[in-house]
């Protein structure tokens, strides 16, 4: 087995050198900071980081991409006598002046019980044509292309509590482009607090009717995307990618100034250390993850595909580390191929036990398409125990504390123990996988999920489809990636395993665009719920309203998308499998 879970050279040094000075002081400015993307507030925040890395002599680069950004200015809800106090997610449109009216009509939706469903749509029954709806939960954008889809005019969402979450409505992935313009939202949509919408279902009748007043600011701005890179002395091309988002809601301390002030940190520890780093880090502060749908990171990913296409060993996203009261490690998302790796990076660091889930269409995680495995977008947490206890609903950040994407994500939502433990952790898996001779990713463990979603598909593939081959492959697959590892046990250098790594990355790639994405290699899949293996999934979900003869069509062509894949595998694996090493 070559991957390997043994502490590297120099880590242990690493971790005792971290300190909070620059990542506490960083919180502290930040705090008066209210970073919206393209912002001049923003851009102070960027100089905050970079005079840092300039005074270490970290190597940094500022870009300034155009990307399409809204900010949401204004919005109100009137029925009958009353204005209800209301916020507008980014992306939705803005009303006339005066506003749009429409009669308004309540479909039941019910909140999300976890994390992981406010990252999945919701699908309302009920004629909505004309009108608008109002709603229970976030204004995520399955729900809000769903409806418009319907005929809806405007949505109205009641917040699962009574400060109102901050959000974005669209479910194009980055900046548009031809294939995903069509999915800007067209309707306005406000969300107002719990009380209010409670009050306000049991006062509206059949007859009543809603006006929305909304104002947002959207068009292409120039925003900062951050790039520092520590280059490693063995192979510099090859490197790890460490990111995490420095635009804000408010003065968004727990997502993210946590998460920047970790990178701050683990910048500093790297270039310290980095006689003793085999690959490169390249840490990235993003700017249009609140305000763009991750256009910073997707603009990085277009700008830079080839290169992290051949040389990214894996990304590592970090957001809302370090926050109150998460003093737990559970749902950690990661890939697969990562988990093993990951689990023990925790361990080792924190001496915590971890559980794990596959990655939701969400956060930065803005590489799919690409290949790239990835670990730990959302990572300590507040037990759940607590979060009931307290009676919280579920969030998608700040460890689990409701003040996310409000106005109260302030200092107090930042814990300096737990923002300690965390920037240790990032900065020694980021270490480790930059320094491990054979890369951390274990794609047998991918090939089982593999399997087990085809599985979980076969009650209605099994109809139309014969998928025994594929099975075949995937067994036959694993047996020649056993050799592979195998021959893998035991190298002993960056250089003699380099071979094996660029069967590792030459794996990879195919198999986390197969399971995670369907767009293609250089675009981006919607910012909507995504099946593992969602060529099958679609086919799967259309089976009741499409004939037979097209899912026929959609599943030869999502099985011979997944055998290509296993074939180029089973090719990358066999070339290096008995001769592991050049050297
Ligand atoms: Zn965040």
């Amino acid at each position: 087995m070559a991957i390997s879970t043994v502490r590297v050279p120099g880590e242990q040094e690493l971790i005792e050198d971290a300190r909070l000075d620059d990542a506490w002081a960083l919180l502290g400015e930040f705090s008066s900071l209210v970073r919206e993307s393209g912002s001049d507030a923003e851009r102070r925040a960027v100089e905050r980081i970079t005079s840092r890395l300039a005074s270490w002599g970290v190597p940094h680069t500022v870009y300034e991409p155009e990307l399409l950004i809204s900010l949401p200015r204004y919005a109100s809800l009137v029925v009958g006598d009353r204005t209800y106090a209301a916020k507008t997610p980014s992306m939705a449109v803005s009303t006339p002046p005066e506003g749009t009216t429409a009669p308004i009509v309540y479909l039941p939706a019910g909140y999300a019980s976890s994390v992981h469903d406010i990252f999945s749509g919701a699908v309302l029954e009920g004629d909505v044509t004309g009108r608008f709806v109002i709603t229970e939960g976030l204004p995520m954008p399955g729900k809000v292309s769903d409806l418009e889809a319907r005929g809806a005019l405007g949505i109205v969402c009641i917040s699962p509590g009574e400060r109102v979450h901050e959000g974005i409505c669209t479910s194009i992935w980055g900046s548009p482009d031809l294939a995903s313009l069509g999915r800007q939202p067209t309707i306005p949509v406000v969300s107002i607090s719990n009380a209010d919408g409670r009050g306000l279902i049991a006062r509206i009748g059949d007859e009543a009717v809603a006006t929305m007043i909304t104002r947002l600011e959207t068009g292409w701005r120039r925003i900062p995307v951050t790039v520092a890179e520590i280059r490693g002395s063995v192979e510099p091309e090859r490197f790890v990618l460490l990111h995490g988002h420095l635009d804000s809601w408010h003065v968004g301390i727990g997502d993210n100034a946590t998460g920047d002030a970790t990178l701050l940190e683990v910048a500093r520890l790297l270039q310290d250390h980095r006689h003793k780093l085999a690959r490169s880090v390249r840490i990235c502060w993003w700017s249009g993850h609140s305000h763009g749908r991750y256009a910073g990171s997707t603009w990085f990913a277009d700008a830079h595909a080839n290169d992290i296409a051949r040389n990214c060993v894996c990304h590592i996203n970090c957001d809302s580390p370090g926050c109150r009261d998460a003093t737990v490690f559970s749902d950690v998302y990661s890939m697969a191929e990562a988990e093993g790796f990951a689990r023990q990076a925790i361990f080792d660091v924190t001496g915590l036990q971890a559980d794990f889930r596959h990655p939701a269409r969400a956060g930065d995680i803005s590489f799919n398409n690409l290949g790239v495995s990835t670990f730990f977008m959302l990572s300590s947490t507040m037990p759940d125990q607590l979060r009931l206890q307290k009676g919280y609903h579920a969030v998608g950040g700040c460890g689990g504390n409701i003040e996310w994407h409000t106005e109260a994500d302030t200092m107090e939502i930042a814990d300096r123990d737990n923002l300690l433990r965390d920037t240790r952790l990032y900065a020694a898996a980021t270490f480790r996988a930059a320094n491990l001779h054979v890369h951390p990713l274990d794609f047998r463990a991918t090939l089982t999920q593999i399997d087990g979603a085809l599985r979980g598909y076969a009650a209605v593939v099994g109809r139309l489809a014969d998928l025994s081959g594929t099975y075949e492959l995937i067994a036959s697959t694993r047996r020649t990636l056993e050799q592979l590892y195998d021959a893998a046990d035991g190298l002993g250098s960056v250089e003699a395993a380099r071979p094996v790594n660029d069967a590792l990355l030459a794996i990879g790639r195919p198999l986390v665009s197969v399971l995670y994405s369907r767009a293609g290699k250089y675009r981006q899949d919607p910012a909507l719920d995504i099946s593992p293996l969602p060529d099958f999934a679609a086919a799967v979900a259309a089976t009741d309203s499409v004939p037979d003869g097209v899912v026929r069509t959609e599943l030869l062509r999502a099985r011979n998308r997944l055998e290509g894949a296993l074939l180029d595998v089973g090719d990358a694996a066999a070339r290096v499998a008995t001769h592991p090493s050049r050297g």
